[in-house]
């Protein structure tokens, strides 16, 4: 009987911490449950990772409770989140935190509780004398239950009790979220026709009264019929079911609800036959499938190749094998038509994990899952950790894009690369697919690790858009507004033929960059290949990767004309402008703002789609939208914007948005153009954009990244530092950087430099990057971190700890 639990706990430590096992919970204590244990001087849950019987050195405490009858968490699952926790570095408890729905995870609460005094000498208020009142009978309410029902005076009454020494305030691990129930009507056991015929004989001749046409539309609905079901039924009302039910004639009892079917087509009949090339892709995937092993496929393929059809007949295979399924797509609100064409074969074998779902459906769509009610599960970045039985297949769909980065908080992962190491873990077929794949996912193919499938042309030949690129330094002196002419004048003849027009406003280039105004030219780090960023208060430009600093120049340094112009920062106005260009037109605007709300993203395109609005005008976000039968003019404003932000993923970032662009126009009869206005029509992501051809830009990209040894040739890994006070963040990004360095055999760091954003929200922010060779695995990059940190303890400057200090590996 092991003595000992290894223990996640929420925080920022990396490791692990050891309890031990009090013998009136030996043998409950096991890995995947949540325990109750005291950490310095309050409580916390945490998850068991390991029972064992090797003594601490240290004094250990006790386990107080352990909160699950049955492990929560698969010991699949915990595997997974110890790889996250060492590839990213990120902590244990925080991995394993984010691996969990809300309500089973690592909450607690405080609660009030009846006190050690019982009475007092005082006179206490009415509310007092209530509120006491409740908390004995009930033995502990929560906290805040109180001071809400008491607002706004609900702290003062608590303390007022506390104080008196009634009331204590103790904390509690929360309880999990509760299935919810549902009233369902059936029939009363032996109730048959002949008694409902005997009833309505009764009335024959008369008028019925109201309950009896009510249980005639009951005979005709059927029963059972979930509560919710009767608000569409007139006749059905509260009186009515009551009277039917004095009659002895029907009952009731509570069902639990479940997770809300989405309300979508579910007719696997129309699962498509595949075409030729679609039906050799599946026959590389499908021999893996039967293999059993782990096997990466990337499909390369142009929007509307049929990729989703491929998806859908190898989970069919997979399904029919008794195994499960993981559908990893950037944003569920994004891709609704994917999730509609996979509901449609599979219906409700899958749990669809919407952002939108409550804390309860969540807790639901998991406990299906986790259960084996559902086999498959869809749903954005953190579905990788979703507790899917016996799986065989993880597909991620738009492979490339970057909401399957976490950036904060920890842990920081990519959920593509976690959905290949669970595939490598659960022996799965994992596919990704791209119509632009990342410049890591296509190296992965020339290495051998991953198999490249390519669907070469659009299902039934439907024609890629004719792409045109404006070059605004012609256009300098012809601009409407921010429209160069030829799209200017091609916009008005759209309207005129009542087709509609989507216009993209990239908003990326947050950080100040300097542009020259006459070529186009963005002043970039001699060093680094990524753009400069433009410091005002010191009026030059800094290379934020490492740390290179030139004074800001008159002249540009390509074409010579004093027009170095600071950019940055975009604005609203575009749309304003776009709207006095065409005042009969009517607008559409699509970005941060206009799409906060819930569904707002959704309302917009459905509006869109319905006629509603003649041009859309909007961000990066149009570029994922659905597909328009009647858009058939497509402008980006701006093409560089992508440029100015300084990564070195910029050029595939610009490669990948134009086009995505130009794939969202002319996917019906009607043919489509779309207009690219840049600076530097020469550019290498602006002319394969142009002529559709994905495999020129990436062999130019992946040229680039090896000379310049960046991902997937290194692991970028970025260390960031902020502080309210500026001199300390300075001098401990200086300390981290040089024990970083030390840590890494000297290798060399890119900075410390200051952060392309300085200063934000009142903090002073600096940052620090290394590329480490990846061939050492997750072994090397925690091995080097851990080293570093360990050093910077040693040498870090008094008032450290006034910096925060995050890491981010392998940072976008
Ligand atoms: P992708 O996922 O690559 O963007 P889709 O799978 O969405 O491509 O296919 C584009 C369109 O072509 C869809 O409307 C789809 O229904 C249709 N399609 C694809 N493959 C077939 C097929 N084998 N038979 C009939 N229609 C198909
Ligand atoms: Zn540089």
């Amino acid at each position: 009987m092991p003595q000992y639990a290894d223990i996640a706990l929420p925080t920022a430590v990396r490791e692990v911490f050891t309890y031990h096992i009090p013998d009136s919970l030996a043998d409950n204590v096991l890995p995947g449950m949540r325990v109750w244990v005291p950490l310095q001087s309050h409580m916390a849950i945490g998850m068991v990772v390991e029972v064992h019987d090797r003594k601490p050195e240290f004094e250990t405490r006790p386990i107080r409770k352990v909160l699950d009858e049955e492990p929560v968490m698969s010991d699949e699952i915990l595997r997974l989140t110890h790889w996250v926790h060492r590839f990213y570095y990120a902590s244990r408890g925080e991995t394993i935190q984010a691996a969990l729905p809300v309500g089973l995870n690592f909450i607690s609460e405080k609660v009030l509780k009846p006190g050690p005094v019982k009475e007092v000498a005082l006179i206490l208020s009415p509310r007092e004398e209530t509120v006491l009142k409740e908390i004995r009978e009930k033995g502990s309410v929560p906290l805040k239950y109180v001071e809400d029902q008491w607002k706004p005076r609900g702290e003062e009454l608590v303390k007022q009790l506390v104080g008196y020494g009634l009331l204590e305030i103790w904390e509690e691990p929360r309880t999990r979220v509760e299935s919810k129930t549902e009233k369902r009507w059936l029939w009363k056991d032996g109730v048959d026709e002949g008694d409902l015929v005997q009833i309505y004989e009764k009335y024959d001749g008369k008028k019925e009264p109201k309950w009896v046409q009510a249980l005639r539309r009951l005979e005709e609905r059927g029963l059972p019929m979930r509560q919710h079901e009767l608000e569409d039924e007139p006749l059905l009302d509260n009186y009515s079911m009551g009277r039917i039910q004095k009659e002895k004639l029907i009952h009731s009892d509570e069902v639990p609800v479940g997770l809300p079917e989405p309300e979508l087509e579910y007719n696997p009949e129309k699962i498509k036959k595949l075409n030729t090339s679609q039906e050799a892709a599946f026959r590389e995937i499908s021999s893996a499938i039967d293999s059993g092993d782990f096997h990466q496929f990337l499909i390369y393929g142009v929007t509307g190749s049929g990729k989703t059809e491929v998806y859908i007949h190898a989970l069919k295979k997979v399904l029919e094998m008794g195994r499960g399924g993981l559908i990893l797509v950037p944003e569920i609100a994004l891709t609704p038509q994917t999730v509609r064409r996979f509901y449609q074969i599979f219906g409700n074998t899958i749990a669809v994990l919407h952002s939108r779902l409550n804390d309860r459906e969540r807790y639901e769509a998991w406990l299906d899952l986790r259960r084996g009610k559902r086999t498959v599960a869809v749903g954005a970045r953190s579905a990788v950790f979703a507790p899917i039985q016996n799986l065989g297949i993880i597909i991620v769909d738009e492979e490339h894009d970057q909401s399957y980065k976490q950036e904060d908080p920890a842990p920081r992962y990519n959920a593509r690369e976690v959905a290949i190491m669970r595939g490598y873990l659960t022996k799965s077929v994992v596919v990704l697919g791209s119509a632009t794949p990342s410049a890591v996912s296509f190296h992965a193919t020339q290495t051998g690790k991953s198999t490249l499938l390519h669907l070469p042309e659009r299902h039934a030949q439907a024609s890629l858009p004719e792409v045109k690129i404006i070059d605004l330094k012609q256009y300098r002196k012809a601009m409407q507004g921010p429209l160069a002419v030829p799209l200017y004048i091609t916009i008005e003849e759209v309207l005129g033929r009542n087709e509609q027009i989507i216009l993209l406003y990239n908003r990326r280039g947050f950080a100040s960059y300097l542009q020259c105004e006459a070529c186009g030219h963005i002043m970039e780090c001699p060093n680094c290949s990524v753009s400069l960023t433009y410091h005002k208060a010191k009026n030059h430009l800094r290379c934020h990767y490492c740390g290179h600093t030139e004074l800001k120049r008159s002249r540009c340094p390509q074409c010579g004309e004093s027009a170095l112009e600071v950019h940055g920062s975009g604005t609203q106005q575009i749309e304003e402008e776009i709207g006095s260009l065409f005042p009969d037109a009517r607008l559409l605007r699509m970005d941060q703002d206009t799409t906060s709300g819930k569904d707002a993203h959704a309302r917009i395109l459905n509006a869109f789609g319905a006629g509603e609005a003649d041009i859309l005008v909007g961000t990066q976000l149009v570029a994922k939208g659905l597909d328009f039968p009647n858009v058939t003019v497509v402008g980006v404003i701006n093409s560089d914007t992508e440029l100015a932000f300084p990564s070195y993923r910029s050029s595939e970032r610009m490669f990948q948005l134009l086009s995505q662009v130009a794939g969202r126009s002319g996917r019906s009869e009607k043919k489509g153009t779309v207009y690219l206005q840049t600076w530097q029509p020469d550019h290498i992501s602006v002319i394969c954009a142009r002529d559709h051809d994905y495999q020129k830009f990436i062999k130019h990209e992946l040229d680039y990244r090896e000379q310049l040894f960046y991902p997937p040739f290194s692991r970028l890994i970025a260390i960031f530092f902020k502080s309210k006070d500026g001199t300390m963040v300075q001098k401990v990004a200086e300390t981290f950087s040089r024990c970083l360095s030390e840590a890494a055999g000297n290798a060399p760091i890119l900075g410390p430099s200051p952060s392309a954003i300085f200063r934000m929200q009142g903090q002073y922010r600096w940052e620090c990057m290394i590329k480490i060779d990846p061939a050492n695995g997750a072994g090397s990059i925690e091995k080097t971190l851990d080293k570093t940190f360990l050093l910077y303890r040693e040498r870090k400057p008094e008032g450290a700890s006034r910096v925060r200090i995050t890491v981010n590996v392998d940072v976008m």
